[in-house]
């Protein structure tokens, strides 16, 4: 909230800023926006897991009162290497401390995995803004995230390019006239592969992704496709889409973000350089549209912007988040977490690529009694589905 004892014509205070997850690759690019001379941001809060040197050295920078470290070890050393006066949280919940103590009006939340879910309830409790990056926060438990965010009046920004983009098309916009939403894949490193080449994938080649830069197994999800399918279930519980309305275009370039098709033929369209700092910024500076200077048009990027259909044979993990949007309750959970376990075994050695959406969808098969109503019984399927595909990796032959 900007302060009424702003003169006018003068800038407001600093809008207090959490960073969870300050040590990866969004929590350091959300600093090097709020680094910016005139950002209008101050970090005030950082969490992170055990990178305790690295997070000293973000805390002589930036000065936020409040830091965690989950890592009790680290969180010890931090505390030695820090001024006297910052807060310094530290253990298993140390992060939940960390949001419940901090006076902040947004959080960007860029915490991978299943850990980040408490996170993201517990911003949303405090009512304040989540620029969620976290994906696994709305695959596992998006009808729960998002009634939490409408009970308590919390805006979720979606940190993720693709999502970012809807978001984005549909300001001023009545979501009601939509017709479809159209999320764009890059297609990843085997788009132009046989399904022989792409069986015979090494790690290496599959962690190679041409636009995007990003952790290993969101880049492997991009390989396989699997990363779209969990952006499928995000996309549904974020916008309230159903299977008819969302539709994926493969587009190799990744500068168109995504497209919303309305009601009336007419369709929007958001784009940039494949940057995550765009949809960054977007969250940080929102409902405003704040100054950057990120690069927007330009000939060279633009000039040659390709769509095709996604070919589900060679890329059958897609139709898994269709499958999850139709079934709805633990399935997000099951298929996350299956994939997580196959994501691991193929980065072992132990699977080949086109085994990771099999073990995936033989997870959701075997796990149809599972239902998912509350936290607890989602960290039940979770748990049903891991078991599941870590002996489906056994059974292929490979080691857990
Ligand atoms: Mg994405």
């Amino acid at each position: 909230m900007r302060s009424v004892l702003t003169p006018p014509g003068r800038p407001a205070l600093n809008k207090p800023t959490l960073i969870l997850g300050s040590t990866g690759s969004i929590g350091q690019q959300t600093l090097d926006l709020i680094r910016e001379p005139q950002s209008g941001l101050a970090a005030v809060g950082l969490a992170a897991r055990g990178s305790w040197q690295e997070v000293a050295r973000q805390v002589e920078e930036f000065r936020p009162p409040w830091v965690s470290l989950t890592d009790p070890d680290a969180a010890e050393e931090l505390q030695r290497a820090v001024p006297a006066g910052t807060k310094v949280f530290s253990g298993p919940d140390a992060t939940l401390e960390l949001i419940e103590a901090a006076d902040f009006e947004i959080a960007i939340h860029g915490i991978v995995g299943a850990a980040g879910l408490e996170p993201t309830l517990a911003v949303l409790d405090k009512g304040a803004d989540l620029g969620l990056a976290n994906k696994e926060s709305l695959v596992i438990a998006g009808e729960i995230v998002m009634e939490r965010a409408r009970q308590r009046g919390a805006t979720i920004l979606p940190v993720d390019s693709e999502h970012s983009a809807v978001f984005q098309c549909l300001r001023g916009e009545d979501p009601s006239r939509i017709r479809r939403v159209h999320l764009t894949a890059s297609g990843g490193p085997f788009r132009t592969k046989t399904a022989a080449e792409i069986a015979a994938a090494s790690p290496k080649e599959a962690l190679a992704h041409p636009n995007w830069d990003m952790g290993p197994r969101v880049t492997i999800g991009s390989a396989t496709l699997m990363n779209k399918a969990l952006e499928v279930i995000e996309l549904h519980h974020l916008f309230g889409l159903d299977r008819a309305k969302i539709h994926v275009a493969v587009h190799p370039q990744s500068i168109v973000h995504s497209m919303v098709e309305f009601v009336d033929g007419s369709v929007m369209a958001q784009l940039g350089p494949p940057d995550m700092r765009g949809p960054i910024h977007f969250a940080l500076h929102h409902p405003d549209r704040g100054q950057s200077n990120l690069q927007g048009f330009s000939f060279d990027l633009f000039q040659n912007l390709t769509f095709e259909a996604p070919d589900l044979e060679r890329f059958p993990a897609l139709e898994l988040g269709f499958r999850c949007v139709d079934e709805g309750g633990a399935t997000g959970a099951m298929l996350n977490a299956a994939d997580e376990v196959a994501v691991e075994a193929f980065l072992d050695g132990a699977i080949t690529l086109p085994e990771i959406p099999s073990i995936a969808a033989s997870a959701l098969d075997a796990g149809a009694n599972q239902s998912g109503a509350t936290l607890e019984t989602l960290r039940a399927a979770d748990d049903f589905a891991r078991n599941h595909a870590r002996e489906a990796v056994l059974a292929l032959g490979g080691t857990t």
